[in-house]
């Protein structure tokens, strides 16, 4: 690993000329001053001084050489549309919201809220700010009412783009009559809402003094050229709120210097994607992997960005492969939920279609267990890469850099830390590092590099404290992720640190007890939740989706299922581990970004309240649980 180590190590050792190598990668109007300042530990502020801009390495910077490649490729097998934008096209099109919103009166520092499905004009909003130096804060649009003005009233914009409707699954999903409601509740609601109406909502209600329509905007910009805004390195390119898995949602502030260099870097060393080529990810625009690689990343790189609306599995589980095959794909980001989604269908639809043009599929949002990761290499044939990141990081801080070096993957691993990440692996109690194989927090030593969170979105204080306060006398960040590193340097992540199960004075993270049921060879998916026990304080209890429901179409069989799974984790981790009881249910609750609700689980294994489901995927299978929890209860 000669290659890997020595460019990692200069990204630490010599930070400065590191990443002003790096900084070549993207187009600077006015040089920066000094590489770093962190002059006021933890804030890094990267590339202090110079000038730049997100939109015009993303677009304008390549009009002279690829002004007729395609820039975008829109597939929407909800509305059955699909469009293709050029730079050019994009380049036109994004004048022209930026010109509407300067219209608006938004301004450099201005915040606009995107409220959108996932279609162009949402690209072109986000593009649209960064042109002018304002602030975009994309929300998903799965988020009902409650949280978009919890989120609005934070931001505080100044005007709000949003859409009459998205689909999904054949179903249209009302944005607009939630917007209407979000700006009943909000304090701060803006003065402006921009409406692109798809034509979905027939009953679209507007409010005269305040809605725009977009359309009718947009013929009054058609030949727009709205100027460059530079920004200094260190101003704000926009406002991400975490997905709030684990509490009240964090506004992430990423800076515009960093975060442009960081994506470029990546897009060439982890991504290994070349200027020309195509890239699809299948996430959100809503979520940072849909910010750093559904937008920014390919299009600063020169690339052709998929953006496709509708799911995984409709028409039939075939749709990503023949994405893959008709747009020539040669990269694709996609998460390891999916990788399940798809191991359950049919396994013919992955032999179909043609996937010679891709060269690697990388996923990320949540462990990936080494059954699925080997089952998904093997059924595409193809190198699949797990990495490990956050919203607060903006893009990778483990994985595999190809770019650099072809170190071997190993099934369940994100490999190493990326270059730039001071990681290490502390002890709970006294921070210090762990050896090989023993278990510590993820914890990278700041500055963090460039791209990460700059801030809590206007509290410095809470920024400090939520991330950085988690060793005494030691200013470290914390990922509140477990993780563990073998002896060939390979990291394992096991779960976030409140994911911990105390199992009579054991600390057990649900990670490792769900890896262990998945050894057991019918388990398509599991999750495992502590809930309080009398006398043991808390025991482990299993949701298990199997992957042939005929093996426990019978009770006898369930319960012989259950006894042999609870052999196998007694055989993978020891009786420690075992859970109290398996419950077989046909899916998990899980957030639409497809992270597991085990707050939620455990809440209604306790008999509590399963608190705010906005983002859930589909309530019938917290239903679901309900119903198992039950019957358990009553055979007992
Ligand atoms: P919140 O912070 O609001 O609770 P969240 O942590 O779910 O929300 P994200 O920033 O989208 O929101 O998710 C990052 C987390 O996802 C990581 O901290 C980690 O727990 C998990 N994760 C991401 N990628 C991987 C991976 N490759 N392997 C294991 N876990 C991962
Ligand atoms: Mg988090």
């Amino acid at each position: 690993m000669g290659a890997y180590r020595d460019f990692h190590r200069r990204s630490i050792d010599e930070r400065a000329a590191f990443w002003r190598e790096q900084a070549q990668l993207i187009d600077w109007r006015e040089p920066f001053a000094e590489v770093l300042d962190y002059s006021r530990p933890p804030f890094a502020r990267w590339f202090n001084g110079g000038t730049t801009n997100l939109c015009h390495n993303a677009i304008d910077r390549h009009l002279a050489t690829r002004a007729g490649q395609k820039a975008l490729s829109f597939i929407s097998t909800e509305t059955g549309q699909n469009r293709t934008y050029t730079f050019r096209d994009l380049h036109a099109e994004v004048n022209r919201f930026a010109a509407a919103l300067g219209e608006q009166g938004v301004a450099r520092g201005d915040r606009v809220l995107i409220y959108m499905p996932m279609i162009p004009e949402a690209v072109f909003a986000m593009l649209a700010c960064a042109r002018i130096g304002a602030v975009h804060s994309v929300v998903f649009g799965g988020f009902a009412s409650a949280s978009l003005a919890s989120r609005i009233d934070d931001a505080q914009p100044k005007v709000m783009v949003t859409a009459d409707a998205g689909m999904r699954g054949g179903r249209a999903i009302l944005y607009k009559a939630l917007v209407d409601e979000a700006l009943r509740l909000a304090q701060y609601p803006p003065a402006t809402v921009v409406i692109v109406n798809r034509g979905i909502d027939k009953d679209l209600k507007t409010v005269a003094s305040r809605d725009l329509d977009y359309d009718s905007l947009r013929d009054r910009h058609m030949e727009a050229k709205v100027p460059i805004t530079w920004v200094e390195s260190n101003e704000p390119s926009y406002i991400l709120y975490t997905s709030g898995t684990t509490g009240r949602p964090k506004g992430v502030q990423r800076d515009t210097g960093g975060y442009a260099v960081a994506l470029a870097s990546s897009m060439k060393h982890i991504y290994c994607g070349v200027p020309g080529e195509t890239m699809f990810t299948t996430s959100d625009i809503g979520w940072v992997v849909g910010h750093s690689y559904i937008v920014y990343g390919p299009l600063i790189h020169g690339m052709t960005s998929v953006m496709y609306e509708g799911l995984p599995v409709r028409p039939d589980a075939g749709i990503w492969w023949k994405i893959v095959e008709e747009h020539q794909v040669n990269v694709m980001f996609s998460s390891p939920t999916a990788a399940r989604v798809l191991k359950k269908q049919d396994p013919s639809y992955l032999s179909k279609y043609d996937l010679s043009s891709l060269r690697h599929l990388f996923l990320a949002g949540e462990p990936l267990d080494e059954p699925t990761h080997r089952w998904m290499a093997e059924a595409i044939g193809k190198p699949v890469i797990d990495h490990y990141w956050q919203t607060e990081s903006g893009w990778p801080i483990l994985s595999a850099v190809h770019g650099i070096e072809r170190t071997p993957i190993r099934y369940g691993s994100p490999s190493f830390p990326v270059y730039g990440y001071d990681l290490k692996l502390l002890r709970e109690s006294d921070g210090a590092e762990t050896a090989p194989n023993e278990k510590g927090v993820v914890a990278i030593v700041p500055p963090l590099p460039p791209g990460c969170m700059t801030t809590v979105w206007r509290d410095d204080e809470r920024f400090v404290k939520t991330y950085f306060s988690s060793f005494r006398d030691k200013l470290v960040y914390s990922t509140f992720d477990w993780g563990i590193r073998d002896q060939d340097g390979y990291h394992y992540i096991l779960g976030r640190t409140d994911d911990v199960i105390n199992v009579a004075g054991h600390r057990l993270g649900t990670r490792e007890i769900e890896e262990a049921v998945q050894a057991h060879a019918n388990i398509a998916e599991v999750a495992v939740v502590g809930i309080a026990h009398a006398i043991k304080g808390q025991i482990p209890l299993a949701f298990a989706v199997v992957k042939d429901a005929e093996k426990i179409a019978t009770s006898e069989a369930r319960d012989r299922h259950e006894l042999e799974i609870m052999e196998t984790v007694d055989k993978q981790l020891g009786p420690i581990g075992r859970p109290a009881r398996v419950h077989f249910v046909a899916m998990l609750p899980k957030t639409r970004s497809g992270k597991l609700l085990r707050r939620s689980i455990q809440a209604l294994a306790e008999g509590r309240d399963p608190g705010d489901l906005t983002t859930i995927e589909d309530p019938g299978a917290l239903e679901q649980i309900r119903l198992s929890l039950q019957q358990v209860r009553n055979d007992s």
